[in-house]
């Protein structure tokens, strides 16, 4: 092996550039070439590809963003598109990519395994709903960024006797909500993967006003509904004025924590050893504090399961 590429694809997390930093340095340590894909697999496409040295990926560990850039592909998708991707590959001389993304990344980069190029898939995004890893690189400073907000409206929720709605990303997994909401001692967190009754809530809402309680935090998960809706079934059911925050992409932004920065330094870093070991279409997680290299399709063949434990915390804390 003498030439390994590496891109970002989809949705940007903090922490991207700390692996794009680890792949790049290990890579160069190891002997290797590096070449950086710009605009994930649509710049891939268009050959937009740059040479990656110890110095351009100086000074970015703990830069928020992508230095590569990130986009959606509607060309990767079709057949022609992922053929055509070999053959850019191929132009490039290159051996092996090494792809920084969601599942949805993944399963692209499956395809190119499939007609027989080497890939390896780092997990990059702040929804950690990628099964396979414990964590996903985004995920814990994403939560800090959220909870850092949360705090803050509690402060005026409780001043002002309010109830809040605070919508957090997530996509269709709710284990930011969750994070955020234990962390944040809210009182209700709503998850795409607990249903829930709009009477149910209500019902516990008005109990809490009977004990006395003066301000409630909702966290609710984008995947469950939009803050706005909720707020107004909570109003036609029980007659609840809630105030609503969405946190939106603020919550992808952002210098990466301490764990991030980490965590993304040791996926990196044996994405590229692992491939230089011999390993194919394979993923790196981190399960019990270990790194390991699992199939690629792990990540959706199997499902995260959320923490039944810490949903029942919520309760528990919030009396
Ligand atoms: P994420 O990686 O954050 O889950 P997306 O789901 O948007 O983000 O996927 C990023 C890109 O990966 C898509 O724009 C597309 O080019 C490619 N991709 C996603 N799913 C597939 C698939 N099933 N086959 C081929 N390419 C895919």
């Amino acid at each position: 092996m003498k030439r390994i590429a590496v891109l970002t694809s989809g949705g940007d997390s903090p922490g991207m550039n700390a692996a794009i930093r680890a792949v790049t340095r290990t890579a160069i340590y190891r002997g290797l070439d590096v070449i950086g894909f710009r605009r994930g697999y649509e710049g891939l496409l268009d050959g937009d590809g740059i040479p990656l040295t110890k110095s351009s990926v100086g000074g970015i560990i703990l830069r928020g963003g992508t230095i590569l850039r990130t986009a959606r592909s509607e060309r990767f998708r079709r057949p022609e598109g992922v053929n055509e991707a070999y053959a850019r590959l191929k132009e490039y001389d290159i051996d092996a990519l090494v792809v920084i993304g969601g599942d949805g990344s993944f399963r692209g980069a499956w395809r190119l395994h499939e007609i027989g190029f080497p890939v390896a898939g780092i997990p990059g995004t702040i929804d950690n709903d990628i099964a396979g890893t414990d964590y996903t690189i985004g995920f814990d400073t994403a939560c800090n960024t959220a909870l850092e907000a949360v705090q803050k409206l509690r402060d005026t929720a409780s001043s002002h006797d309010r109830l809040f709605i605070v919508e957090v990303m997530g996509r269709s997994a709710g284990f930011l909500a969750l994070e955020v909401g234990v962390a944040s001692g809210a009182e209700y967190v709503l998850v795409p993967e607990v249903p829930f009754k709009i009477e149910d809530l209500c019902e516990k809402l008005r109990y809490a006003r009977q004990r006395g309680k003066t301000h409630s935090m909702i966290i609710l998960a984008e995947g469950v509904m939009s803050a706005g809706e909720l707020a107004s079934q909570l109003k036609d059911t029980g007659g609840y004025e809630a105030r609503i925050t969405v946190l939106g992409h603020i919550q992808r932004g952002g210098a990466p924590s301490s764990f991030d920065a980490v965590l993304a330094s040791r996926m990196g870093a044996a994405a590229v050893n692992s491939l230089i070991e011999g390993q194919r279409g394979f993923m790196v997680g981190y399960v019990n504090g270990k790194i390991v290299t699992p199939p690629m399709s792990t990540a959706w063949e199997e499902k995260r399961p959320l923490n039944a434990e810490m949903m029942e915390l919520v309760d528990c804390l919030s009396i």
